[in-house]
C-alpha cells in the first residue's frame, strides 16, 4: 500500500484541509507513513500569511527533496495559501515538486498524481470553485479517537484587510447551506465527536446562501435572524442536542451582532471563551488596516459578550510593528489587553506580504523596536494569564477529555469550557477519553493547568466497555 506523509503550515483552516487531503488520500488507497522517508507522496499544506511560513516551506521542500532523488517514483507536492498565491512561479524556484494545488482542489489530488505517475510534467491547479462544491464532509478518522472536529462554514473573505493576503489566496467569501453544516454535525455527533469548531476566515459573516435577498424581499425580522450565523448557532442547539460544545473561529468584530450576544446568553453549548482578533488597540492604525472599527467599538462588544455569560474569558490576535505603528499607537494597544484582560494572545510581527495595499504605506517599523514590542506585548498578556489560572486553583471545571497527555506522564488531557488545556490524572485504571469530567484544578502551569478527576457528567458511547469503566469510576471517585 501506498503510503503519503503530509506537513501542515499555519491556521485551523490549513489543518482542517489537511485533514481533507488525507481523506481523499485515504479513499484513494494511501496510509498515513509514519517518516518522510517512507513516503511515496510528500505533501507540504502551505500558509503565507506570515514570510516566515514561506521561508520555512523553501527550508522543507530541500529537506523533502534528498528522499525524493532518493527513492524513483517519490512525489512532492505543494498546497495551501503559497500554492495558490505562488502557482507556477513556485515551479520555478522549486522544480523538483511534481503538484502545486489549491486549497478548492484537494479532490482532484488523486487525478493528479495518476497523471504524473504516467510521466506528466510538473502540474500547477490553482482553480478558484466559486460555485462550490467543495466543502468536503469531515470524517472522524477510523484509527483516531476523536471527540473534536471542525466543521467548514464558509470560505475565503470579503474584508480586504490592508495587511492580508488571505483575501487572494483564498478567494471572495462563500457560504454552506445551514442543512448541509447541521448534517455533518450530526453525522460527527454521532461518531463520537462531542465538541465541535465552526471554521470560516470570517466565520460570523456566515449566512444561508442567497438569504440577503430574501430577507430584504420578505423584509421579515425572522427570516434575518434564522439565516445569520446566530440563527446557525441556536439551529445547531436545537437539532443536535449530543453535542456537549460549540466552538467557532475566528470571527471578526464587526460581525458581533446583538443575535450573536443573545445566542451566548442562551445556548449553553457555547463555551465560555472567545477568540476574537484585534491587532491593535489604536484607532489610527485600526483604520490604516481597514478593520472598519474602533477600539471603543470592539471593548463594547468584548463587554456584551462578558455580560451574556459571565466568567467568560477572551483572546486575540495581533500584529506589533505596522507601518506607522508610533510608541503612542502601541501604548494603546497594550491598554486595550489590559482593558479587555485577554488571557492568551496570538501575536507577530508585521511582515509585508505580497500583493497587498499595505506594501504601499511605508514608514517602516524597524525589526528591533518590533522584538521589543512584541516581547512587551506577550509578557503582558502572560502576566494576566497567569494571574487567570492561579485564580482556577481550587476551583471545578468541566473538562472535554481528549487523549493521553503529551510524553509518559500518566495524565490524560483536555479543554475546560474557557479553552484552557487541563492536565488530569484519572482514577486508576480509567482512560475519561471522549468523557466530560469534573476535574478539581490544583496547580497552574504556565500556559495550562493542572488538576484531578473529581466526577464524570457524561460519556460518549463507545459501547459496553467504556460504559462499564465509567460507572467504575463513578464509584471510585
Ligand atoms: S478579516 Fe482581514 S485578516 Fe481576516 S482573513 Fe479577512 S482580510 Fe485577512
Amino acid at each position: 500500500m501506498k503510503q503519503y506523509f503530509v506537513q501542515t503550515f499555519g491556521c485551523q483552516m490549513n489543518v482542517h484541509d489537511s485533514r481533507r487531503i488525507e481523506e481523499v488520500l485515504r479513499a484513494s488507497g494511501y496510509r498515513e507513513a509514519s517518516e518522510p522517508a517512507l513516503a511515496d507522496l510528500l505533501l507540504v499544506n502551505t500558509c503565507s500569511v506570515r514570510e516566515k511560513a514561506e521561508h520555512k516551506l523553501m527550508s522543507l521542500l530541500g529537506t523533502f527533496r534528498p528522499f525524493k532523488e532518493a527513492q524513483r517514483g517519490t512525489i512532492l507536492a505543494v498546497t495551501g495559501c503559497v500554492a495558490q498565491q505562488e502557482g507556477e512561479r513556485l515551479l520555478r524556484k522549486a522544480p523538483f515538486v511534481d503538484i502545486v494545488l489549491g486549497p478548492d482542489n484537494i479532490p482532484e489530488l488523486p487525478a493528479l498524481i495518476r497523471q504524473v505517475e504516467h510521466g506528466a510534467p510538473p502540474i500547477t491547479r490553482t482553480v478558484f470553485d466559486m460555485d462550490d462544491p467543495q466543502f468536503l464532509r469531515a470524517k472522524p478518522h477510523a484509527d483516531r479517537r476523536e471527540v473534536t472536529a471542525y466543521v467548514t462554514v464558509m470560505k475565503g473573505c470579503d474584508e480586504r484587510c490592508t495587511f492580508c493576503i488571505v483575501p487572494y489566496t483564498r478567494g471572495s467569501e462563500r457560504y454552506r447551506p445551514a442543512d448541509q453544516i447541521v448534517g455533518e454535525i450530526r453525522d460527527l455527533v454521532q461518531g463520537g465527536v462531542r465538541e465541535v469548531t465552526l471554521l470560516g476566515q470570517t466565520v460570523n459573516s456566515w449566512h444561508e446562501p442567497g438569504a440577503d435577498a430574501e430577507a430584504s424581499k420578505s423584509e421579515s425580522r425572522l427570516a434575518a435572524s434564522t439565516s445569520r450565523f446566530a440563527g446557525l448557532l441556536r439551529r445547531i442547539a436545537e437539532e443536535v442536542p449530543d453535542l456537549w460544545r460549540l466552538r467557532y473561529t475566528s470571527p471578526h468584530p464587526r460581525h458581533i451582532t446583538a443575535e450573536l450576544v443573545a445566542a451566548h446568553a442562551d445556548l449553553r453549548v457555547l463555551p465560555s471563551h472567545v477568540h476574537l482578533p484585534v491587532q491593535s488597540g489604536s484607532d489610527r492604525l485600526l483604520r490604516r488596516m481597514a478593520r472598519r472599527y474602533t477600539a471603543e467599538e470592539y471593548i463594547a462588544r468584548t463587554d456584551a459578550l462578558k455580560q451574556a455569560k459571565p466568567g467568560l474569558t477572551l483572546s486575540a490576535d495581533f500584529i506589533v510593528g505596522f507601518p506607522g505603528e508610533s510608541d503612542e499607537d502601541f501604548e494603546q494597544t497594550l491598554e486595550l489587553v489590559r482593558r479587555v484582560g485577554f488571557v492568551a494572545a496570538f501575536a507577530f510581527k508585521y511582515s509585508p506580504r505580497p500583493y497587498t495595499p499595505a506594501l504601499k504605506l511605508g514608514d517602516e517599523v524597524s525589526e528591533e523596536v518590533k522584538d521589543d514590542r512584541l516581547a512587551r506585548l506577550f509578557a503582558l498578556v502572560e502576566t494576566q494569564q497567569q494571574a487567570h489560572l492561579r485564580s482556577l486553583v481550587g476551583q471545578n471545571v468541566q473538562v472535554l477529555v481528549e487523549g493521553p497527555s503529551p510524553g509518559d506522564t500518566g495524565r490524560f488531557a483536555g479543554r475546560s469550557e474557557r479553552n484552557e488545556i487541563v492536565h488530569l490524572i484519572a482514577p486508576e485504571g480509567h482512560d475519561p477519553t471522549g468523557e466530560l469530567v469534573t476535574v478539581t484544578i490544583d496547580e497552574p502551569f504556565r500556559h495550562s493547568l493542572s488538576g484531578y478527576m473529581t466526577g464524570a457528567e457524561g460519556l460518549v458511547d463507545r459501547g459496553p466497555r467504556m460504559r462499564l469503566s465509567v460507572l467504575g469510576a463513578g464509584g471510585a471517585v
